[in-house]
């Protein structure tokens, strides 16, 4: 059944082999009964189940809570050509579901999703960023690079290993243009909206692709409307409200980075956004003991919690801007808020929002939950895959 014989084989625990069978693409370490073989970090293993039933080839790191990142879970050899496929592939899904008027940037390949582990590769107009953060993957990085550029034809390609997660994955971090030169100034198109991004430097890849669609779909609440974008990163919610027609803009970020970039891209579309760089706690909260009004309230935080242990705390931080959102709004007024980490679930994060207005005694509208945009397609089988929620109420009193 295996295609290499010779391979290390990793035995999983009893239990666990069921969450393989259904697609899920990784393998934590205390879910390793024992391993048969001596694997480098970075090399293919074969994993098996109690029984020793075939579930699948993947990357072993012992560095890694994730031991064994599965490539696939049938028997077939792992080559150049297998790995170029899947960009491919990639490549052909965003081709045939990102046929925007108006917009010039998607994700082209989203890690485990596209069965790609650990890759992600976005689309800034005519730049490819690209970043390896399983240590397996570094391998063929040149050959995924070569896909892509096949594929998209891009004028640049930059390799951006500089993330955190690549030492912990046992990597250097370090910058590279691997194809074409790097413009002095990426300017991208999302929505008929011209936004320059900090490709180099920025959060991220460098901007949030995976709010494209939510940010077209504030457009609908704004025209004549006064508009707050909290945790705004570089305005994506705040240009959209303001093509909309809004009657004021605000957008606020911590970052000194991103706010000067709202005021550039503000600018590049003859906008006016009045930007804040502040907390938005405080902000928030100062702005509720101003009795300030808004009709519309954008709340999109990073994410509070990166495990489960903190759920608890992130729930309340919310909650806490949730309250402050709603005490501006008056009735009609529309909250759109947001959860981008995969520790917290869907119902958990309604029922807290949902809990501020019942606080409050106010009755509102779940007008719709949404999720990131679908260039981050969601892997059936691996639910991490799907992170992002995005609530939008309306107030009713
Ligand atoms: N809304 C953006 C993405 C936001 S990402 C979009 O649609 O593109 C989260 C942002 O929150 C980042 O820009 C980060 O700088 C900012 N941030 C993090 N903590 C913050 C805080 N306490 N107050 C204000 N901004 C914060």
């Amino acid at each position: 059944m295996q295609e290499n014989g010779n391979m290390p084989v990793v035995h999983v625990i009893n239990g666990r082999q069921k969450k393989l069978l259904q697609g899920h693409p990784w393998v934590y370490g205390n879910e390793i009964e024992r391993v048969e073989g001596e694997p480098e970090d970075g090399a293919l293993v074969t994993v098996v189940d109690f029984r020793g039933r075939y579930m699948g080839t993947g990357f072993y790191n012992s560095r890694s809570l994730i031991t064994v990142r599965l490539l696939t879970h049938r028997s077939e050899a792992i080559t150049d050509e297998l790995i170029a496929g899947r960009v491919k592939a990639a490549c052909d899904y965003r081709r045939f579901v990102m046929q925007r008027e108006g917009t010039d940037s998607c994700r082209l390949i989203y890690g485990e999703a596209d069965r790609l582990p650990g890759v992600i590769a976005d689309r800034f107009g005519g730049v490819i960023v690209l970043q390896v953060l399983a240590l397996g993957m570094e391998r063929y990085t040149q050959v995924i690079a070569d896909a892509l550029i096949a594929c998209e034809q891009p004028d640049c390609l930059l390799l951006q290993n500089d993330d955190a997660i690549r030492r912990k994955e046992g990597m250097e971090c370090f910058t590279k243009v691997l194809h074409g030169e790097l413009p002095e100034e990426t300017i991208i198109s999302e929505n008929g909206i011209r936004l320059a991004v900090d490709v180099r430097g920025g959060q991220k890849t460098g901007y949030f692709l995976d709010q494209k669609d939510n940010h077209l779909f504030v457009r609908q609440f704004c025209r004549g409307a006064r508009v707050l974008d909290c945790f705004s990163y570089i305005g994506g919610f705040a240009l959209n409200a303001a093509a909309a027609g809004a009657a004021e803009v605000t957008a606020v970020d911590i970052s000194e980075d991103a706010v000067k970039l709202i005021d550039r891209n503000a600018a590049l579309n003859g906008m006016q956004i009045s930007t804040v760089c502040a907390n938005c706690f405080d902000f928030l909260r100062q702005q509720v003991k101003e009795k300030q009004r808004y009709d519309v309230i954008v709340l999109d935080p990073p994410a509070f919690t990166k495990s489960h242990a903190n759920m608890a705390n992130a729930c309340r931080g919310y909650k806490e801007i949730a309250l402050s959102a709603m005490r501006m709004l008056p009735p009609g007024g529309v909250l759109a808020t947001h959860s981008c980490s995969y520790h917290m679930p869907e119902d958990v994060f309604v029922n807290t929002v949902l809990s501020a207005a019942q606080d409050l005694h106010r009755q509102v509208r779940v007008i719709t939950l949404r999720r990131q945009d679908i260039d981050h397609p969601v892997l059936a089988g691996y639910p991490e895959s799907h992170y992002l929620k995005s609530l939008w109420l309306q107030m009713l009193d």
